[in-house]
């Protein structure tokens, strides 16, 4: 890396993560402008089936954004008022809300600090704590990139009859390795029932606003597809009564509206063709920084060098969080802070959760800062980058 006598200053503002938009990209939009459909054309099922193929799932349901996804799949697995789902408390707060949507109770299970992610022990215990079939669900989220390993969480689900959504929002092509020595990718539905991503900008890829979801249940693909689109079928086989002319049509239960248009997902089958190259660079970057604050006192890299990691963020912990901050803007460089913990925003806290709930993610919120990690980012804007928290961690204490 090198000193910062010879850093120079990015021409341009550098946020935690920004969308990456090619000729290619505007050009697959145009095109799907200019065609016949707006909404739903044929762009929609080629972007469902190329992205299933990219993580690995039988089925891919598009809809409008992540939080879509989430609600219709709390939907499909049926949550009911009165039942409990859990979720880890260091997440957006949409993984949690699908459940409120229904009706259905939030419990969360405190984070394993070494990686972000939902600690399964504490799973247990909580499973434990409770008569079997108090708890419905379990929502686990591959924070950062990291993928949770749900071979350990399936074994968990099938002990208490729990279904599984996994949030992987954060992990298109990230993987964990299980017993077998396998990589399992993220959303490839071999362990979890159903599986939610979001193409919101800051995302791997993205469409605007946009999402999806990916199963390998073919059943649950199906009633996906039905409450994406009013609760209305018109296939021959699933209807009830006799068609009384070709426009016939039944809503057969209270679904929504929640379609991905035509030229989103032309924008979407565009920037899916790159992925693995924008997560590649995503990696690269990743193991630069971790080569950086490797010997930089007072910076710790959460979760370093994890194979399959797929590093939507990239997280440090510093003691003074909130000056590096503040410092990193007069630099213009808009780090992050993911998150504030579910439990802790006014309206979880309404419902009876309180400060000290969650002891562990509580103490990573107070030091967390996600800087920047996108495939454009170049490696002088990165050496800036590390250059200006090196001078930050350096300075003696009164900044
Ligand atoms: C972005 C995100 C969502 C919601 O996705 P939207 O497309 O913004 O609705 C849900 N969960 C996680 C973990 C996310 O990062």
């Amino acid at each position: 890396m090198a000193n910062s006598s010879s850093i120079s200053t990015p021409s341009r503002p550098l946020p935690y993560g920004r969308q990456h938009i090619t000729d290619a990209d505007v050009a697959a939009v145009v095109a799907a402008l200019h065609a016949d459909y707006l909404t739903q054309g044929p762009t929609v099922g080629k972007f469902e089936k190329h992205f299933a193929e990219y993580i690995g799932a039988k089925y891919a349901v598009a809809v409008s954004n992540g939080t879509a996804a989430l609600h219709l799949c709390a939907l499909a697995l049926n949550v009911q008022p009165g039942q409990s789902v859990i979720t880890t408390p260091l997440t957006f707060s949409a993984s949690a809300n699908c459940v409120r949507y229904c009706g259905g109770e939030v419990h969360f299970a405190d984070i394993d600090p070494a990686t972000g992610l939902i600690d399964l022990q504490k799973v247990r215990a909580l499973l434990e704590a409770h008569p079997k079939g108090y708890f419905t669900g379990l929502i686990p989220v591959d924070f950062a990139g990291l993928a949770v390993n749900l071979e350990e969480a399936r074994r968990l689900a099938d002990d208490f009859g729990l279904w599984i959504i996994e949030d992987a929002c954060h992990a298109p092509g990230g993987f964990f390795i299980d017993s077998q020595g396998r990589e399992q990718r993220c959303g490839n539905g071999y362990f979890a029932d159903l599986a939610i991503f979001s193409f919101h900008p800051v995302k791997h890829i993205a469409t605007g606003e946009g999402g999806m979801i990916t199963t390998n249940s073919e059943q649950l693909f199906h009633h996906l597809l039905r409450l994406r689109t009013h609760g209305i079928t018109r296939d021959p086989a699933d209807l009830v009564r006799e068609p009384d002319g070709g426009w016939y049509m039944e809503m057969q239960e209270l679904g929504y509206n929640y379609r991905l248009p035509d030229f989103n997902c032309a924008l979407g089958l565009s920037q899916l063709a790159r992925a693995d190259e924008g997560l590649a660079r995503r990696r690269q970057l990743a193991a630069r920084y971790d080569a950086a604050f490797a010997p930089m006192p007072g910076v710790t890299v959460l979760a370093p060098a994890t194979p399959g990691h797929a590093y939507h963020l990239y997280v440090i912990q510093v003691e003074r969080r909130r000056e590096l901050y503040d410092f990193l803007k007069t630099k213009q460089i808009f780090a992050q802070v993911h998150y504030i913990p579910v439990h802790r925003m006014p309206y979880y806290e309404a419902l009876g959760w309180r400060a000290g709930d969650f002891p562990l993610v509580e103490n990573y919120y107070a030091h967390c800062l996600s800087i920047p990690m996108f495939p454009t980012l170049t490696d002088a804007e990165q050496d800036y980058v590390v250059a200006c928290i090196r001078e930050f961690v350096e300075a003696p204490h009164a900044r």
